[in-house]
């Protein structure tokens, strides 16, 4: 019997072994090693009879997961890593077994592309944000400013009778930002619009990074009435700073331009009390850039755009598989490969279907504040001990901070990751080395800073 058939008769057997394995992985994710501890060759030649999933199995529990590191565990403060619910995982399982193709959702029997837009609602819902945007799932936040950013170019042609989509890209599109994450930079690369074209907002003064309004305003007046795209920032990534959407809308109002905005984890002050004055006003922006894998806490590759529905001709126009006479007419039949880069997607709304679902709005209320909760016992362990300084203030989830001797940065941080208790990455911050911790994991507690202060003591001694 070939490998298939036999695999096929052991499914049981061989589902059973990876859950035991996953529940053993996940149970004990605290003790995981954060850093890559060893090394494995590449084999690059196939086998001609295939092993089988139980000895593949066997083959990746060899060579591979002895070095997997707990990226999505409760000390892995790099970069912005989420983790995973319980929930979520039950999601993406399922996402999997069901292996549908995501498109269309006018009764052609597509239940997934009515579980993704019903997940948009939710999101929506608990972010607060009115019912007027439309949203669909794709890989990243680097997708989703691609996405938004490609609708806000076709908004861009048709103020100057153009349709960039077809006819392809004339003239210089003016784009204006403060702090855009890089990933919105490498989109205007992507698009066309070419990333020299960026006119630098001045950042407010006083250790900001959100824009300064009253230059926004004088470069505004410089364009002399030419429409141009703004990309804002709900949560820049160093200081975790917001531009003032309030006073950005007032300049909507005067001024005819896109407003687009980046609020990749940022948007999830929205779930909480205390901070979602922090995006008061971003429901009257055209685009918002939300990341799922970072503080909704599903697995990769998920995040979404919202754009708002008053510009769906817009989306179309530059996402319709048009020439695909099978797929029928791209404003009559909905189907998400008219509104996205992708043709061809999984379900990927459904992890973020069943956290939201299992966890509700108190549920994502708690990840928050206890997140921001541990980020400012970071920042008071930082603020107490002279051989550290804080570059900025804790203003939601991130520490940014750096040593007192900046030039010791490097060879701290190193030897940290190194013993694998505590991942955190670098940065460079207003002139200086520096180190960030971002806080999204729903299971970071207050002893796990208690456990990474200890291990920063130890590292200073070794200094
Ligand atoms: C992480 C991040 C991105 C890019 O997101 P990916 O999910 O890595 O593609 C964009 N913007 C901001 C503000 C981010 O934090």
């Amino acid at each position: 019997m070939n490998k298939i058939n036999t695999d096929q008769q052991s499914l049981d057997a061989i589902l059973t072994e990876v859950k035991q394995q996953g529940v053993e992985y996940l149970n004990h994710i605290d003790k995981r090693s954060t850093a890559n501890q060893g090394e494995v060759a590449i084999v690059g030649d196939l086998s001609e009879q295939g092993t089988g999933t139980v000895e593949a199995l066997k083959q990746f529990n060899q060579r591979f997961e002895p070095i997997m590191v707990a990226s999505s565990g409760p000390r892995y403060w790099g970069f912005v890593t989420g983790g995973t619910t319980p929930a979520a995982i039950a999601g993406d399982w399922l996402s999997t077994i069901y292996d549908q193709n995501t498109q269309s959702a006018n009764g052609g029997g597509d239940v997934s592309a009515i579980i993704e837009l019903e997940t948009i609602q939710l999101l929506l819902s608990l972010f607060n944000l009115p019912k007027d945007f439309f949203g669909g799932f794709v890989t990243g936040a680097t997708l989703s400013n691609f996405t938004c950013l490609a609708v806000a170019r076709q908004w861009i042609g048709k103020q100057l009778g153009k349709d960039f989509a077809r006819e392809g890209i004339s003239g210089n599109v003016k784009v204006l930002s403060a702090t855009p994450h890089s990933s919105a930079i490498k989109s205007l690369s992507m698009l066309g619009l070419g990333s020299d074209n960026v006119i630098q907002v001045k950042v407010m003064e006083g250790n900001r990074e959100a824009l300064d309004v009253t230059d926004l305003e004088l470069k505004i007046q410089a364009l002399n009435g030419e429409p141009f795209i703004l990309i804002s920032s709900a949560g820049t990534v160093n200081t975790v700073d917001f531009d003032d959407f309030e006073a950005i809308h007032v300049l909507k109002e005067k001024y005819n331009f896109w407003w687009h905005i980046d609020a990749a984890f940022g948007g999830f002050a929205a779930c909480s009390p205390k901070y979602s004055h922090l995006v008061k006003g971003w429901e009257q922006a055209d685009s918002i850039t939300v990341d799922c894998h970072k503080w909704l806490n599903v697995p990769y590759e998920s995040a979404v755009f919202f754009v708002k529905e008053k510009h769906q001709l817009l989306q179309v126009e530059t996402f319709q598989n048009a020439n695909a006479a099978y797929l029928g007419n791209p404003l009559e039949n909905f189907s998400y490969l008219n509104f996205l880069p992708e043709n061809s997607r999984r379900l990927k709304a459904l992890p973020a279907w069943f956290t939201l679902t299992s966890y509700g709005k108190q549920g994502y209320q708690e990840i928050v504040d206890g997140n921001v909760e541990v980020a400012l016992q970071l920042a008071n362990f930082i603020n107490e001990n002279p051989n550290f300084e804080l570059l900025a203030p804790v203003r939601l989830n991130t520490v940014c901070f750096s040593l007192t001797d900046e030039n010791l940065v490097p060879a701290f941080l190193n030897k940290l990751n190194a013993v694998g208790k505590v991942f955190m990455t670098p940065t460079f911050y207003n002139g200086k080395k520096g180190i960030r911790a971002a806080f999204v994991n729903w299971r970071t507690s207050v002893a796990d800073i208690e456990l990474a202060t200890a291990t920063m003591l130890e590292i200073l001694t070794e200094l």
